[in-house]
């Protein structure tokens, strides 16, 4: 059934593309409220992170497809001055590509003459770098009104002008005596730039905020965890958190930090939020005597205009696993029980595929997408997991679980194609033995997360539900979020493997662990297509169209530099970098660039 319609539109393509490639480039203009709300419909462009405000990472491109896969090759191999991993979405709009990368140093790309057009490096202090968590890594920015907006990796929002790169304005969004970090991409939402950070591992106080975005100045911010009891709260939402904590936890933070999803649906209005994982990790430390601890390892629908919180769900009470719900969350409406609903779907780290009614918050279905052990299943009627007896980790046990911190899903992109009804999902399974870390005693801006992890080596240890998973196994998982459950898988050795982008072309594009590019059908996953690009570390492929061509276009690779990423003093980025270090590689129909010719000479 999948055939037929993806052959379908494969004979229509023909005609189709004049159509397409004729509104490539008539945008002349800004990124507006208007594009941005339009994202999904315009297939030549990739003007917010997910693609759209959905979060999809499709395109109705379709130029290419199974039957000339075999034509695609490089057209763009170009040398990044960049350290650390890649996990970047590039964006395109009007002709040239925005790339950010390590610490949040950001270029503009002309695809007109394959060269950099400006390079904006915010110059983060050698310090953040050495105790900010968790990677020299920045995920994307955002466009809109003529500006392009990057996180800092010391937790600055900064405005850039987007033809010269020039400095328009930055705000301070986290406290600078403590270790947040900027990582995730912004988005923008009816005027305002929306910013989340990261550190729960360091047990610092969750957040999330929203700049305007002409004037940079503070709108709204929003708490994910409560505060000092004594003092009024910050938001009425943290009233009802208040409830769920016990002991001490506002002298260290909590945790719940916002570093990657944000989705938005115009027609209700609502903002839609992933938060972190406790901090200290073992809520033994964090909140003695137990408790859910809200708003951790949550799902948030948020007022956009005021950040004021409609409803929420929590995917995992009482975290003590590192267990994030700041995965992707990707808005679908689905054909469920005959009617249609307005869903978010979500496949957090604890691995359960989690499918929400969008407007109510009410839980429609969840399911294990990978190897768990922590829990057995979700209880429809509360919406809460059932743990397995022994999940946690009293002081003095050590207890494998899975899956390990890294998670089932990570910041890895997955993508949903319509014309399949499958969501594709960049996945991992582990196995981690956790154990609360004796006498621990919190220290500011510091490691705090309380507990040890070591792998599940000792085979006399008694394993909780399945066996344990040696290492960390990546697949790549088709899964129908109506069905609830999968319909192909793709596995892997060791991960982690990159995020997905799949178009109407029947396909779905991923980049591997071990530094290939990877073309699979998407109704059935077959391997079509394959090209070694002699890298590691891929972050996450996008599609535009440019002059009446598709292309296809990835970050990849890892500054080999030992100092694994950290760059000293105030020179410029990647002058102390040596051998193979990160490209953007970008691929089209007939593209004849070698890899090797892009590499060092010897
Ligand atoms: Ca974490």
């Amino acid at each position: 059934m999948f055939m037929n319609q993806s052959l379908r539109y494969w004979g229509t393509a023909l005609v189709l593309l004049p159509a397409a490639g004729a509104s490539a480039q008539t945008h002349g203009k800004p990124v507006d409220a208007k594009m941005l709300r339009n994202a999904a419909s315009d297939a030549t462009e990739w003007v917010t992170y997910g693609r759209d405000y959905s979060e999809t990472r499709y395109s109705p491109l379709r130029q290419i497809n199974a039957s000339n896969l075999s034509r695609l090759g490089l057209t763009t191999v170009f040398p990044m001055t960049a350290l650390g991993a890649m996990e970047a979405t590039p964006l395109v709009h009007d002709g040239i590509m925005y790339v950010s990368h390590s610490y949040g140093i950001v270029f503009a790309f002309d695809l007109h003459t394959g060269e950099k057009i400006w390079e904006y490096d915010p110059k983060v202090a050698y310090e953040v770098q050495q105790h900010g968590c968790c990677g020299v890594v920045n995920r994307g920015v955002a466009l809109y009104q003529g500006r392009v907006y990057v996180g800092a990796m010391d937790g600055r929002l900064i405005a850039l002008d987007a033809k010269t790169g020039k400095v328009d304005w930055e705000a301070q969004t986290t406290p600078t005596d403590n270790a947040y970090t900027s990582t995730g991409a912004p988005r923008v939402i009816k005027g305002k730039v929306v910013i989340g950070n990261g550190g729960a591992e360091y047990a610092v106080r969750g957040f999330f905020s929203a700049y305007d975005a002409v004037t940079g100045k503070l709108a709204w911010k929003f708490y994910t965890v409560p505060g000092d009891p004594s003092k009024p709260v910050e938001n009425p939402a943290l009233t009802k958190a208040m409830k769920t904590w016990n002991g001490d936890w506002w002298k260290m933070g909590g945790g719940g930090t916002v570093w990657d999803s944000f989705a938005y649906d115009p027609a209700a209005d609502l903002m839609y939020v992933g938060t972190g994982n406790g901090g200290p990790w073992d809520r033994d430390y964090r909140s003695p005597g137990g408790g859910d601890n809200l708003y951790l390892s949550s799902i948030l629908a948020v007022r956009p205009d005021t950040g004021k919180l409609v409803w929420y769900y929590q995917t995992t009470p009482g975290d003590s696993w590192d267990y994030t719900a700041v995965q992707q969350i990707t808005l679908l409406d689905l054909k469920i029980g005959g009617r249609t609903r307005k869903v978010l779907v979500q496949a957090p780290k604890n691995g359960f595929f989690y499918v929400l009614d969008r407007i109510t918050g009410e839980l429609l279905s969840a399911e294990p997408y990978g190897h768990i052990t922590w829990a057995k299943g979700i209880d429809m009627k509360t919406g809460r997991p059932i743990e397995n007896e022994g999940a946690r980790y009293p002081a003095g046990t050590a207890q494998p679980v899975s899956p390990g911190p890294g998670g089932v899903h990570n910041w890895h992109p997955m993508s949903w194609n319509p014309d399949t009804g499958l969501v594709y999902i960049p996945g991992s399974n582990s196995t981690m033995v956790y154990s609360a870390t004796p006498n621990f005693a919190y220290k500011k801006g510091s490691w705090n997360s309380g507990s040890s992890i070591t792998a599940p080596n000792r085979p006399e240890m008694p394993f909780i539900g399945p066996p344990a998973v040696p290492g960390q196994n990546g697949f790549l998982s088709a899964w129908d979020p109506v069905a609830n459950k999968e319909r192909w898988r793709v596995t892997y050795g060791p991960t982690f493997n990159g995020g997905t982008v799949t178009t109407a072309g029947n396909l779905v594009f991923e980049g591997t662990a071990d530094g290939h590019m990877v073309a699979y059908s998407a109704d059935k996953g077959e391997k079509l297509w394959e090209m070694n690009l002699q890298e590691r570390n891929m972050a996450s492929p996008i599609t535009y169209e440019f002059d009446g061509k598709q292309y296809i276009a990835i970050l990849g690779g890892r500054a080999s530099n030992p100092a694994a990423g950290l760059r000293g003093g105030a020179g410029a980025a990647g002058k102390d970098q040596s051998g193979p270090g990160p490209k953007l590689f970008i691929f089209a129909l007939d593209g004849k660039k070698s890899v090797e010719e892009a590499l060092p000479r010897k």
